[in-house]
């Protein structure tokens, strides 16, 4: 039929079963092998088995149906592994499936909406809730295309509503609250300071295809402070001049931050129905 070879170097045992990937190619495999480590494998009564998985993810995803030949997935490419990742999952190759769902785990904010597309569509609660804050600055568009169902992007913009309500009300607490510093509603450079903050928050809010480095909820503080121009004000009495604005900026930045952990908005994931892997 066709001379397709196990790609598990050295391994011995005989080929009884073909894949055919979704480029063309054909692996060897083994009928024992993937009945006791899948649960979900396609009848094995036919060869070869289309598949529709590529070939690279294909000869991965095999060496997991070998005891003693789990690759390191840590160095696999991030569309290799969320390849392998789905592939694992709907057939159900446990080890697979737990080696990459704690991966991913490790990866969200480094690829927090693929992250979150793959919690949702594969069930780990834990997950979606550790990658929906590094979500809420992308614009609906984009997540509609990793969260595909409406129900899962009914509770992302739930979430992002939610969290943005919480961030609002809490740049809106006046700096003293937090800070304990004298009033500085008089001071001009903190007003212009506070609006850029409000206004760079609003952009962000917005959404669209941001830069990896504007998912950081900090950044939206990284607004200069410019000079005030009142002579008499308090900033300048104060003897540290915009020195101590900055301080001021630290201090504030830290404490809304924290708020934010404390009073963290939740992912809802009631419509996910199976127990979270990731730990
Ligand atoms: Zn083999
Ligand atoms: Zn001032």
């Amino acid at each position: 039929m066709s001379t397709a070879t196990c790609p598990i170097v050295g391994c011995r045992l005989s080929v009884d079963i073909v894949l055919k990937s979704s480029d063309g190619a054909l692996v060897g495999s083994h009928k024992a092998n993937l009945d006791s480590f899948g649960d979900a494998f396609p009848s094995t009564h036919q060869s070869p088995i289309d598949m529709s998985e590529i070939e690279s993810t294909l000869k991965i995803l095999m060496r997991f149906i070998h005891p003693g030949s789990h690759p390191d997935v840590s160095r696999l490419t991030s569309r290799e592994l969320f390849s392998l990742a789905y592939a694992a999952e709907k057939y159900k190759i446990r080890d697979a499936m737990t080696v990459c769902s704690r991966h991913i785990m490790g990866l969200v904010e480094k690829y927090p909406v693929r992250s979150l597309g793959y919690a949702v569509k594969c069930n780990y609660p834990k997950l979606a809730n550790v990658a929906a804050p590094w979500t809420v600055f992308r614009d609906p568009t984009t997540m509609k295309k990793v969260l595909k169902e409406a129900r899962s992007l009914c509770a992302w913009l739930e979430y992002k509503l939610d969290f943005v309500g919480k961030y609002c009300q809490q740049l809106s607490i006046p700096v003293e609250a937090y800070t304990g510093v004298a009033d500085l509603s008089q001071c001009l450079a903190w007003e212009k300071y506070h609006s850029g903050v409000l206004a760079k928050f609003s952009a962000m809010v917005q959404g669209g295809p941001s830069p990896v480095h504007t998912e950081k909820h900090g950044d939206i503080f990284d607004v200069e402070i410019p000079v005030c121009s009142r002579w008499n004000c308090i900033c300048k009495m104060a003897g540290g001049g915009r020195l101590q604005l900055e301080d001021v900026k630290r201090t504030w930045k830290g404490r809304v931050l924290d708020e934010m952990k404390k009073n963290q908005s939740i992912f809802t994931t009631s419509f996910l129905n199976t127990s979270d892997g990731t730990g």
